[in-house]
C-alpha cells in the first residue's frame, strides 16, 4: 500500500520532492525540537494521482483519518466538537516555493455549531467570529473560486458603517452579521450553503489545493521560473494556533539576514493581532520586526534564538513565518530564503568568512543570472532630485518607464515597445502578467514580504512597495503634495533606496562592472569584495577557459579586461561593410582575373589592418578568426531595390543580373561558409594572406600574435581538406604558422567528425547553427512566432537557442567530441555559439570535456563564474 500521508515527526528537509518544500521543512523543524504545531503532510504523489485520475486515491481517506485522529490527540481537541473544536489550516506546498500561487485556507473546522465553543475556550467572542469570517472568505476564494472583492467590499462597508479604522476594530455584533453576509454571498454564488461539516470543509479544501496546481497563474509562474509542470503539490494539514487573539498575539515574517542587502541581523515584518495571510497580502501596514522587542520581549528573544538555530542548521539565510499566540511563539514555515543578487554574493562570502561554508560551497550559492543582474547600471543620483514618494526598497535595480495602473494595460503597452512601471495599491497573483511585462513595480501598500516584493525579487524586477505617501486609483496616483501621475507619465523607481522620481533619472554604471574593468576592489564595498572573492575562486577552480566573441580591437580589449583568455570567434563579415561594400560588388562583378585581383588586393590591405588591431590587442592570447561566412548577396543591394530602380531606368544592368543570379530562396542553406571559399576564387586566400601578413608584421615588431584560422559551415572532410591545403601553402609562403580548424555547425559535420578531425587542429562548435539545423528552426523567424506556444505546450521548457538542448543538439556535440578526439587526441575543442555564455550550457560543456567556451565580452564574467561552478 502506498503511503500518502506523513506525520511532521516522520520527514526531513531532504524530502522536498515528496513532501513539498513547506512540508519537508516543517518536518525538519519538528525534528529539531522547535515549536511547530502538530500536523501532517499529504504527499505530492497523492496530488499526481489525483490529477491523473481526476479523483482522490482510494486509500487516501483512511490514511488522512488516521493522522487526523493523531492530530486530535496531540492538540487535545476534536474536529467538530461543539465545546472545544480543533481547527486546522490546509496549506499547499510544492517542491519549489511558488509565492502566492497555490492557496491556503485557515480555520478549517469552524461552523455555526463550533464557533461559540471556540469563543468560550478563548474567552474572546470577537476572535471566534473574526476567525469564522476569515474561513468563509478564504474558502470562498480558494475552494469556491469566488471573487475576493465581494468579501473585501462587504468588509469595507462594515468598517465605514461602524466608523472604525480597520476590521480589527469591528464590534462583535457586526462581525456576526458580516459572517451572515458572507454566507449569503456563498449561497448566491454556489446555490448551496457554506458547508457545516468540518470534514467536508477539509476534503473540499484538499481537492482545491491539488486542483490549484493547474491554475493558469500557477502555470504561468512555473513557466517563467522554469519549474516542471508534473511535480504536483503536497498538502499540509496543521493544527491552528492563533495570532488574532488580541494585542499579545500576532504574526510575522522574519529573515536571519536582510534579503535585500545581505546584512546580518534580524529583519522582517510583524503585525499584532492578525492571522498570517494579513502580512503576506500586505493589506495592513506592518511594523518592523525589531518593534516586537518592545511589544513582547520574551517572544522576541525566543524568535532570535530560533533564528540562530535555523541559520546554523541550514547554514544559510532562512526566512521564517511565525505566529505568537498569547505570548507563545509558534513556527509555521521556514526555508532557505530568496534574496537579491547583491545579497547572494555578500551572504556567500560572509558565510565563508564566518567559517560556516567553504569557498566551493560558496560558489554554489550564487548564480550567473545574479552576477549578470549586478552588471546592470544604477541611477546616478549626484544631483538632489525631488521625489514623488519613498517606499520600501524591495527588489533592486533602476527602472524607468511609463506609469501604468493595470496589469493588462501594462502588457499591451510593453508589447508596443514602451518600457512600463506597473503601479498598484498592492499586487495579487492576477497581476502577474503585468509584473512580468514591467521594468519595475511600485505599490503603495505592503512590506518586504508582500506579494509584489516576493514576486519581483524572484523575477529580478525592480520593486518599491509600501510607498504609503501615494494614493493609487484605477488610472493615476496622487502624491502627498497633490501631484498627479497618470498613465503614460514617465517615472523612475529605485529599488536600492525605495525612492520614486518623476521623469527619467539618468543611470550610472555598476560598481561590479567597474571592478571587472579595473580589477580594483574599493575599500568598504562589501559587494565588490564578495564578487572578487568568489570570482578568484571560480577562476582557480575552472577547467574550461573563457574566450570572447569580438571583432574589433576595442571589443577585444574589453574582453581581455573582463578576463577572457582569448578570442574564440572573430567574425570577419563586418569588415566587408561600409565603404568596403563597393569592393564586394566589384568582386562579384569581376569578369577578368585582373579585375578580381585588383579588388582582392584592396581588400587584403584593409583586412590586414583589421587583424593587426585585434592581434595586437590580444597579444600573447589566441584569436580564432573565422573566414567569411554569410552569403555574398548580404553585402549587395537588395533585389527589390534594384528592380525598382531598373523600372526608372537608372540601374547598373550588370549588377541587377548578378544579384538575380545570386538570389537564393533559403540563403541560410545556400552559398555561404566554406562553400564561398571553394567557389569564389581568391576570397579565402586573400583572408588567409591578410591574417598571415598581419601576424608576420607583429612578430617582426617583437610581439606575440596567435591567430587561429577557422573555416565555417564545413559538412564534409573534403571541403576542409581542400581549404586547409591552400591556406597552409599561403602561410608557408609568408613564413608564419597558425592552427587551422573548423566550426562544427552542420549536423553532418558532427556525424563525420572523425574524418574531419584529420584536417583540423581544432573544432569550435557553432551551436547557433547546429541548433538551427538540428531542429530545423530558422532562428530569425521562430522565436517570436510559435515558440511561446511551444513553451506553453511544454515541447521545451526554454528556448533551445538560449539553453543548449543537451538531449539532441548536445548529443551531436558529444558525438563530435568523442569521434574527433579518437581520430586526433590533441584536438582542441571549444564553443562559440550564444550558449557559450549560458551557465546551464557551460556546465554541460564542462562535463563533456571541452577546452573553452566563447561568448560576448560582457558575458565573460558570468561564463567564468559558471566555468568555476561546473568544476567544483
Ligand atoms: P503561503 O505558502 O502562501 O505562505 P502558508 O501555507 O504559509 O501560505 O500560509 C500563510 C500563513 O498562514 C502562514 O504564514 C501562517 O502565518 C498562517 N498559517 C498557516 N497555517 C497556520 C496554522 N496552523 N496556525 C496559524 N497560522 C497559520
Ligand atoms: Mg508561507
Ligand atoms: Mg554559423
Amino acid at each position: 500500500m502506498t503511503t500518502f500521508v506523513y506525520d511532521f515527526s516522520h520527514g526531513d528537509k531532504d524530502q522536498r520532492e515528496l513532501l513539498g518544500g513547506k512540508g519537508a521543512n516543517l518536518a525538519e523543524m519538528t525534528r529539531l525540537g522547535l515549536p511547530v504545531p502538530p500536523g501532517f503532510t499529504i504527499t505530492t504523489q497523492a496530488c499526481r494521482a489525483y490529477l491523473a485520475a481526476g479523483e482522490l486515491p482510494t486509500e487516501l481517506p483512511e490514511q488522512v483519518n488516521e493522522h487526523l485522529s493523531a492530530l486530535e490527540t496531540a492538540m487535545n481537541r476534536k474536529l467538530g466538537d461543539e465545546a472545544d473544536p480543533l481547527l486546522v489550516s490546509v496549506r499547499s506546498g510544492a517542491k519549489f516555493s511558488m509565492p502566492g500561487m497555490m492557496d491556503t485556507v485557515l480555520n478549517v473546522g469552524l461552523t455555526d455549531a463550533t464557533v461559540s465553543g471556540l469563543a468560550d475556550q478563548a474567552g474572546d467572542e470577537r476572535f471566534a467570529w473574526d476567525s469564522y469570517r476569515r474561513l468563509i472568505q478564504m474558502f470562498g476564494k480558494t475552494v469556491l473560486d469566488m471573487d475576493g472583492d465581494r468579501f473585501e467590499d462587504a468588509i469595507h462597508r462594515a468598517i465605514e458603517g461602524e466608523g472604525v479604522d480597520t476590521e480589527v476594530d469591528l464590534p462583535v455584533e457586526r462581525l456576526r452579521t458580516l459572517v451572515e453576509e458572507f454566507k449569503q454571498l456563498v449561497r448566491q454564488h454556489t446555490g448551496r450553503d457554506f458547508p457545516q461539516d468540518p470534514r467536508q470543509q477539509l476534503w473540499q479544501t484538499i481537492e482545491a489545493v491539488f486542483g490549484s496546481w493547474n491554475s493558469p497563474r500557477a502555470r504561468l509562474y512555473r513557466r517563467t521560473e522554469r519549474i516542471p509542470d508534473d511535480l504536483g503539490t503536497a498538502v499540509n494539514v496543521v493544527g491552528m494556533v492563533f495570532g488574532n487573539l488580541g494585542p499579545d498575539s500576532g504574526t510575522g515574517v522574519a529573515f536571519t539576514r536582510d534579503p535585500a542587502t545581505g546584512t546580518r541581523g534580524a529583519y522582517g515584518d510583524y503585525l499584532p493581532n492578525a492571522q498570517g495571510e494579513d502580512v503576506v497580502a500586505g493589506i495592513r501596514n506592518t511594523v518592523p520586526l525589531t518593534h516586537l522587542a518592545e511589544l513582547d520581549s520574551r517572544s522576541y528573544q525566543d524568535l532570535l534564538h530560533t533564528m540562530d538555530v535555523l541559520e546554523q542548521h541550514y547554514r544559510d539565510l532562512c526566512d521564517i513565518e511565525f505566529t505568537i499566540e498569547r505570548g507563545r511563539l509558534w513556527l509555521l514555515q521556514t526555508r532557505v530564503g530568496k534574496r537579491t543578487a547583491a545579497a547572494a554574493f555578500i551572504i556567500a562570502a560572509a558565510l565563508v568568512e564566518e567559517g560556516t561554508i567553504n569557498l566551493d560551497e560558496a560558489l554554489g550559492r550564487v548564480t550567473g543570472e545574479q552576477l549578470s543582474r549586478l552588471m546592470f547600471p544604477a541611477f546616478d543620483l549626484s544631483d538632489e532630485r525631488p521625489r514623488l514618494a519613498t517606499g520600501v526598497a524591495a527588489a533592486p535595480g533602476a527602472a524607468v518607464g511609463a506609469a501604468v495602473f493595470d496589469s493588462q494595460r501594462a502588457v499591451e503597452i510593453a508589447e508596443s515597445g514602451t518600457d512600463v512601471v506597473l503601479v498598484r495599491r498592492e499586487t495579487n497573483p492576477d497581476d502577474l502578467p503585468g509584473m512580468i511585462a514591467a521594468q519595475g513595480i511600485l505599490t503603495s501598500r505592503g512590506g518586504k514580504t508582500s506579494h509584489a516584493a516576493v514576486v519581483a525579487r524572484g523575477m529580478g524586477t525592480t520593486c518599491v512597495c509600501g510607498a504609503d505617501g501615494i494614493t493609487v486609483s484605477a488610472d493615476s496616483f496622487t502624491t502627498v503634495d497633490g501631484t498627479t501621475v497618470r498613465e503614460g507619465d514617465v517615472i523612475s523607481v529605485d529599488g536600492e533606496t525605495g525612492a520614486v522620481y518623476p521623469g527619467e533619472v539618468p543611470v550610472k554604471p555598476s560598481p561590479v562592472v567597474a571592478y571587472f574593468e579595473t580589477g580594483e576592489v574599493p575599500v568598504g564595498d562589501p559587494l565588490v569584495a564578495a564578487v572578487d572573492r568568489l570570482m578568484r575562486h571560480a577562476d582557480s577552480a575552472a577547467r574550461l577557459g573563457v574566450r570572447a566573441n569580438a571583432d574589433t580591437g576595442e571589443d577585444s580589449q574589453r574582453a581581455r579586461r573582463f578576463g577572457a583568455v582569448g578570442i574564440g570567434l572573430c567574425r570577419t563579415e563586418h569588415m566587408f561593410l561600409g565603404d568596403r561594400r563597393e569592393l564586394v560588388e566589384r568582386l562579384v562583378l569581376a569578369e577578368e582575373d585582373a579585375d578580381r585581383e585588383k579588388v582582392l588586393a584592396k581588400l587584403l590591405e584593409a583586412q590586414r589592418a583589421d587583424f593587426v588591431d585585434i592581434l595586437a590587442a590580444m597579444d600573447g592570447l589566441p584569436v580564432t578568426i573565422r573566414l567569411l561566412d554569410p552569403p555574398l548577396h548580404e553585402f549587395l543591394p537588395s533585389l527589390t531595390d534594384l528592380e525598382v530602380a531598373a523600372a526608372t531606368g537608372s540601374t547598373d544592368q550588370r549588377l541587377l543580373s548578378a544579384v538575380r543570379r545570386m538570389h537564393e530562396q533559403n540563403p541560410m542553406l545556400g552559398l555561404r561558409g566554406v562553400r564561398l571559399g571553394l567557389v569564389i576564387p581568391g576570397l579565402y586566400d586573400m583572408q588567409v594572406r591578410a591574417i598571415g601578413e598581419a601576424a608576420g608584421r607583429l612578430r617582426a615588431e617583437g610581439r606575440d600574435p596567435r591567430p587561429e584560422i577557422m573555416i565555417p559551415l564545413v559538412a564534409d572532410a573534403k571541403e576542409l581538406a581542400l581549404t586547409r591545403a591552400s591556406a597552409q601553402q599561403i602561410l608557408a609562403d609568408i613564413g608564419v604558422e597558425a592552427p587551422i580548424g573548423t566550426m562544427i555547425e552542420v549536423p553532418r559535420a558532427a556525424m563525420t567528425a572523425a574524418a574531419i578531425a584529420e584536417y583540423a587542429d581544432f573544432f569550435s562548435f557553432g551551436t547557433n547553427d547546429l541548433t538551427q539545423m538540428g531542429w530545423g528552426f530558422s532562428r530569425d523567424d521562430v522565436e517570436g512566432s510559435f515558440f511561446p506556444r511551444y513553451l506553453e505546450l511544454g515541447v521545451f521548457a526554454v528556448s533551445p537557442f538560449a539553453v543548449l538542448d543537451t538531449a539532441g543538439v548536445g548529443r551531436l556535440v558529444e558525438v563530435a567530441v568523442t569521434d574527433g578526439r579518437a581520430s586526433r587526441s590533441d584536438l582542441h575543442l571549444g564553443v562559440c555559439g550564444e550558449h557559450g555564455g549560458d551557465p546551464d550550457s557551460i556546465r554541460f560543456f564542462h562535463h563533456i570535456g571541452l577546452d573553452y567556451v566563447s561568448c560576448s565580452p560582457f558575458r565573460v564574467p558570468v561564463a567564468r563564474l559558471a566555468a568555476g561552478q561546473a568544476a567544483v
